[in-house]
C-alpha cells in the first residue's frame, strides 16, 4: 500500500471539516445557501492556509450533482472528480509557474465557453499577481464582462501587486495564519485517527514550527513520523527541526534577572551543546519574553498551560523588570535579524545575550558602559530567587510593583546637584575656591574673573590665583579690589589678592571644570540618546538620524 501524505489524504472535503477560516467559510456557505453569489473572490494569504482546499470546496458546492449548497454530497462523480483534482470545470493556475505562458492568456479567454460537466466552471488563479501581462489583460477583460457561469477565486500573497481594477471587482478575503493550537489540535486528530502514539511535547514543537501553515505543519509531521520509524517522540521532534526544549532559554532569562555573566555563557554552552538552530532558540527567547510582559502589564493574565512553565514564567516576571524585558525583546528579535552577519550563529547568539546582559537604560546614562558584568541585581529589583528553587505560585497583588523612577529609562543626565551648603574652607587652611566664589556670590565680569582663576595658595591673608597669561590682562582694577573685599566679607578677615600668569596651574579653574562637566553631561546625553532602543529603532526601520546638536542635557 502506497504511502499518502499526510495533507493530502487529510485535505478536508467539506467546509465544516475546515481548520480556521471561519470568517471566510461563513460568507461563503451563506453566499452559497442564498444563491448570491458574486462573481470573483480574491483570497489573500501566506502560503498553505487553505486557499486550494476552499476553491475546492467551493467548486463542489456549485457544482454538485445533488444540487448548489453549501455542503456537497462528497460521493456524486463531479465531488469524486473535484477531489481527486480532475474535474474539468475548474481550473487551477498557479501564476508563479506559468508566467510568460501563452496559454494561461487562453485558458482565460476561454471562460466566456459554457462548463463542459458543471454548471459552473471555476478558476483558481493563486499567485494572481504574477500573471503574465497578456494573460492578467484577459482576466481584467473577462472580470469586466463576466459570464454568468464563470466564478473567479484569485489568490496572491501580495495584494499591494494587483491593480486596483481588479481589487474593485472582487469580494476580498484575508486568509489567516493558523494559531499554533489550530494546527496542534488537526495533528491530535489525524494521529488519533492513524493510531500513532505521539508525546503531546512534541506535537507543540511541530506546531510552533510550521508557522501558520497547515500545510507545512503535515509536511513536517510526516517527515517526523518517518524520522522516529513510526512514533513521535519529544527529542526526536527537536533533533529533526534544530530547536532546544522551550524551557532551556528560563534557565538563559534566570541568569539575566541575576545579572550573572558567568551563568549566562554557561547556559549557552548548554544550548549549543544540543546544535540548535539558534535563530530559532532566539525566538523561543522572545517569545518566553512576551508572555512575561504579558503577566507584568495586563492584570489578570494568566499564561496558557504550555508544558507546564507557567510558574517559571510567573518568577520570572517577578525577577525582570519591565522595560528590561522589552528591551531583552528588542535584542532577541535584532539578534536573530543580525544572525546571518555574525562571524558564526553561536558567536551572534552569545552577543545577543552578552547585549541584554551589558544594556541596560534603566542604569540611567551609561546605557552601553564598558565592562557591562554586574554582579548583582541594581537595587530597585526584588532579591533573585535561587534559580533552582522551584517557586511558589504567587498571587497576583504579591507581584511588586514597578518602582516609578525605575520605570522611565534615564534619556538625560542630571548635573550632580551643589551641596546645599558650600564648605568653604578644609581642613588644611585652603579654601574651597569655588565655593567661596558662590559663597561671595560673584557674578558678571567679577564671576568671569574669578571662574576663570585658580586657587593656587595662600600667604597670610593674600590668596595666589592663578591665570591663563592671555587672560592677565583681565585682573585688573577695580575688579581685583572689588572679588578681595567681597572674599573678605565672608571669610570674615581682610583678604588680598595676587594674580599669576600660569598656564598649567589654570588649567583646572571653575570655569573649565563646569566646561568639561557640561561637555561630559551633553556625551552622556547624546550617548544615551544614541543608546535609546526607541532611537535605535527609529534608525534602523526609517533612517532617522540624530542632529547632535539638538540633544540638551537637562540642566539640575
Ligand atoms: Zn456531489
Amino acid at each position: 500500500m502506497s504511502y499518502q501524505v499526510l495533507a493530502r489524504k487529510w485535505r478536508p472535503r467539506k467546509f465544516a471539516e475546515l481548520v480556521g477560516q471561519e470568517h471566510v467559510v461563513r460568507a461563503l456557505t451563506n453566499a452559497l445557501d442564498s444563491g448570491r453569489m458574486h462573481h470573483a473572490y480574491l483570497f489573500t494569504g501566506t502560503r498553505g492556509v487553505g486557499k486550494t482546499t476552499i476553491a475546492r470546496i467551493f467548486a463542489k458546492s456549485l457544482n454538485c450533482e445533488r444540487g448548489e449548497s453549501a455542503d456537497p454530497c462528497g460521493e456524486c462523480s463531479v465531488c469524486t472528480a473535484v477531489d481527486a483534482g480532475r474535474f474539468v470545470d475548474l481550473l487551477e493556475i498557479d501564476a508563479a509557474s506559468n508566467t510568460g505562458v501563452d496559454d494561461v492568456r487562453e485558458v482565460i479567454e476561454n471562460a466566456q465557453y459554457a462548463p463542459a460537466r458543471g454548471r459552473f466552471k471555476v478558476y483558481l488563479v493563486d499567485e494572481v499577481h504574477m500573471l503574465s501581462k497578456p494573460a492578467f489583460n484577459a482576466l481584467l477583460k473577462t472580470l469586466e464582462e463576466p459570464p454568468p457561469h464563470v466564478k473567479f477565486l484569485l489568490a496572491t500573497t501580495d495584494p499591494q501587486k494587483l491593480p486596483v481594477t481588479v481589487l474593485s471587482r472582487c469580494l476580498r478575503f484575508n486568509l489567516k495564519r493558523l494559531l499554533p493550537d489550530q494546527i496542534a489540535g488537526q495533528m491530535r486528530h489525524i494521529l488519533g485517527a492513524e493510531h500513532i502514539e505521539y508525546e503531546d511535547a512534541a506535537i507543540g514543537e511541530l506546531a510552533r514550527a510550521a508557522d501558520g501553515s497547515l500545510r507545512d505543519g503535515l509536511s513536517l509531521l510526516d517527515q517526523a513520523i518517518a524520522y522516529g520509524g513510526g512514533s513521535l517522540k519529544a527529542d526526536d521532534v527537536r533533533a529533526m527541526l534544530g530547536s532546544v526544549e522551550r524551557g532551556q532559554v528560563f534557565g538563559v532569562l534566570d541568569a539575566l534577572a541575576a545579572g550573572d555573566g558567568q551563568a549566562l555563557m554557561a547556559e549557552s554552552t548548554r544550548i549549543a551543546s544540543f546544535s540548535p538552530d539558534f535563530g530559532s532558540v532566539l525566538d523561543d527567547l522572545a517569545a518566553a519574553l512576551h508572555r512575561i510582559q504579558l503577566i507584568q502589564l495586563v492584570p489578570g493574565y494568566r499564561p496558557e498551560n504550555h508544558d507546564g512553565d507557567d510558574s517559571a514564567l510567573i518568577s520570572l516576571a517577578e525577577r525582570l523588570a519591565p522595560e528590561d524585558v522589552q528591551l531583552y525583546y528588542q535584542i532577541a528579535t535584532t539578534g536573530r535579524r543580525d544572525l546571518s552577519f555574525a562571524p558564526d550563529a553561536r558567536t551572534g547568539f552569545d552577543m545577543a545575550l552578552l547585549r541584554m546582559l551589558a544594556f541596560r537604560p534603566s542604569d540611567g546614562a551609561t546605557p552601553a558602559a564598558s565592562g557591562g558584568q554586574r554582579s548583582a541585581p541594581s537595587p530597585q529589583r526584588s532579591a533573585p530567587a535561587t534559580p533552582s528553587a522551584p517557586a511558589a505560585a504567587p498571587v497576583q497583588q504579591a507581584r511588586p510593583a514597578p518602582v516609578p523612577s525605575h520605570a522611565t529609562p534615564a534619556l538625560a543626565t542630571h548635573a550632580p546637584a551643589p551641596a546645599a551648603t558650600p564648605r568653604v574652607a578644609d581642613a588644611g587652611g585652603m579654601p574651597d575656591w569655588e565655593a567661596l566664589i558662590q559663597r561671595a556670590d560673584l557674578r558678571g565680569p567679577l564671576g568671569q574673573l574669578a571662574q576663570n582663576s585658580a586657587l593656587r595658595g595662600r600667604e597670610g591673608n593674600t590668596l595666589v590665583l592663578a591665570l591663563q597669561p592671555t587672560h592677565m590682562h583681565l585682573a585688573v582694577e577695580p575688579m581685583v579690589s572689588q572679588i578681595a573685599d567681597r572674599l573678605s566679607e565672608v571669610m570674615g578677615e581682610q583678604i588680598r589678592l595676587r594674580f599669576i600668569g600660569d598656564s598649567q596651574g589654570a588649567a583646572h579653574t571653575p570655569a573649565a571644570r563646569a566646561a568639561s562637566a557640561r561637555s561630559a553631561a551633553q556625551s552622556a546625553a547624546e550617548a544615551s540618546i544614541e543608546g535609546d532602543p526607541l532611537v535605535q529603532a527609529l534608525k534602523r526601520e526609517f533612517g532617522a538620524r540624530v542632529v547632535p546638536q539638538s540633544i540638551k542635557p537637562f540642566e539640575s
